[in-house]
């Protein structure tokens, strides 16, 4: 898998990159500007584009008209402001598939890339698995051992946050990090109070135990203690 970052705030292009290489082992190329943009898109193979939309030299919308007449069917992601809805609708028009408003947070925004990746090549499957466990994407169903579990939103997202990097010890801040665009530090009791909602939910009367706590580094899910 290929991605095409085109974004020119440095430090959350590398951040996307980071995240889509660390979860996913995916190849990610980025192009800091709207013209290197629409080269690379053009020229490469990419499975995903993700796209900003105020960029130097070429704005976003041209980038997108420019690629879909030179027929590059690559499924794009928009990264557009909060509050401007009526760019990201006229964007869905002019052929993006999907798009994530700023500020935004990881989990999300790899739930959105994954999904088009997966549309992309017409895989429909949203699952995630470990053991019996298994985490329907798209729907935010999850159950184990074929009984239906019910989570609040926030357990599911550290669930799911967890379960993209299934056996990694994901520390509470990465975790806070992760679920809070901003003043995360307030959150920081809360993360034990959704890890204990998961153990009972999930690993109660249960075997093999799931979730595993590494005192001091923090937290994984992995069949194996
Ligand atoms: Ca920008």
């Amino acid at each position: 898998m290929r991605i095409l970052i085109v974004e020119d705030e440095p430090r959350l292009a590398a951040n996307l990159a980071r995240s889509l290489r660390e979860a996913s082992g995916y190849a990610v190329d980025i192009a800091p500007d709207g013209e290197q943009g629409s080269e690379l898109g053009a020229q490469n193979e990419y499975d995903l584009i993700v796209l900003d939309l105020m960029l130097p030299k070429l704005p976003g919308d041209q980038v997108l008209r420019q690629l879909r007449a030179a027929e590059v069917r690559t499924p794009v992601l928009i990264l557009t402001a909060r509050d401007d809805k009526e760019t990201a609708v006229a964007m869905l028009n002019a052929g993006a598939d999907d798009y994530v408003a700023k500020p935004f947070d990881l989990g999300e925004f790899m739930a959105r890339a994954k999904a088009l990746i997966r549309r992309g090549k017409g895989q429909a499957t949203p699952l995630l698995r470990l053991a019996d466990l298994e985490i329907n994407t798209l729907e935010r169903r999850v159950s184990r051992g074929g009984r239906e579990i019910v989570l609040t939103p926030m357990e599911y997202r550290v669930l799911e946050y967890m379960a993209h990097r299934p056996r990694v010890v994901v520390s509470k801040s990465e975790l806070l990090e992760h679920l809070y665009d901003f003043n995360w530090e307030k959150f920081s009791n809360v993360i034990e109070v959704y890890i204990s909602g998961l153990r009972r939910k999930l690993d109660d009367g249960q075997d093999p135990k799931l979730i595993h706590t590494l005192r001091g580094h923090g937290y994984s899910l992995r069949e194996q203690a």
